[in-house]
């Protein structure tokens, strides 16, 4: 397989929609794995205590395994929790638990709490160049949501073409650009990704329309179409990278991870 250019730094990207079911989990599993296939040094954090990004990536995640809630909470570091994903092994994914369900309470009252998975992953990416961090946010723009975009450099935002997108579009580019604004100047939307995309749909194409007019630099020209095997790959621990390799949407996945480096490789400059 020939490989993809490579990375000269460190990039954090979140990924993040504040609705849920718009292919956010399945975007983090399937990108990391195509990226780490062409040889791009990924790390996942699962940043949902549901845990899905792990399942998906075939990581073990029951109550008490050593997650991203270890870390936060400051008993392990990133690099001791992170476990390498059993389909491809260069890939390294930090868990979710439920345990993670808590830690939006746990750390309310504390002065710096939108600053925990920064101040880890700094910890972990001082000793680390040319990684790429995908961070698999939860469906809300609560404290982890809050925790990833103070960590991150840049958000991708997976739109959902099955459903009238815009409006939570604009919350959520209102949103990094707030926190922009006061949190975190180095934060910036790196790309949307059309996801679920049915070509014999009207409301398919009007969605891709409208995101590709309002956002026509950062939106990704890949879409990824709608595929029963995206949707069944997880049951086997599997990404549709890995299940079905050569079909439509594995295909996808790997020209949007080809765009996406390419735009952080632009970046770099
Ligand atoms: P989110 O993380 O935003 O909640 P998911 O990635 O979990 O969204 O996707 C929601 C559901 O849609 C999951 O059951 C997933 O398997 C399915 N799904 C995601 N992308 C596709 C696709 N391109 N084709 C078919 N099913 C998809
Ligand atoms: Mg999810």
């Amino acid at each position: 397989s020939e490989e993809y250019p490579q990375l000269r730094k460190n990039h954090v990207v979140a990924v993040a929609n504040q609705k849920g079911g718009v292919g956010k989990t399945t975007t983090v599993a399937n990108l990391a794995v195509a990226l780490a296939q062409k040889g791009t040094k990924v790390l996942v954090i699962d940043s949902d205590p549901q845990g899905n990004a792990s399942t998906a990536l075939g990581i073990e995640h029951h109550a008490g395994t050593p997650s991203l809630y270890e870390v936060l909470v400051g008993k392990m570091a990133l690099g001791e929790v992170a476990q390498p994903c059993p389909n491809e092994p260069s890939l390294l994914v930090v868990p979710a638990t439920v345990d993670l369900a808590g830690i939006e309470m746990e750390l309310a009252d504390e002065a710096d709490r939108s600053y925990f998975l920064r101040r880890v992953l700094e910890e972990y990416l001082a000793e680390r160049e040319s990684t790429l961090v995908l961070i698999d946010c939860p469906p809300s723009l609560g404290l982890l949501t809050v925790n990833a975009f103070c960590a991150a450099n840049w958000v991708l935002i997976p739109v959902q073409a099955e459903y009238y997108a815009l409006e939570g579009i604009s919350l959520l580019t209102d949103t990094t650009n707030k926190i922009r604004a006061s949190l975190n100047p180095d934060l910036d939307i790196i790309a949307f990704l059309v996801t679920m995309f049915d070509k014999r749909t009207n409301l398919s194409a009007q969605v891709e329309s409208d995101v590709r007019t309002h956002y026509p630099n950062q939106t990704l020209k890949t879409n990824i179409p709608r595929q029963v095997t995206i949707s069944e790959a997880p049951s086997w621990q599997q990404t549709v990278v890995t299940y079905d390799k050569n079909s439509q949407g594995s295909v996808a996945y790997q020209m949007a991870g080809l765009e996406l480096l390419n735009k952080l490789i632009e970046k770099e400059n």
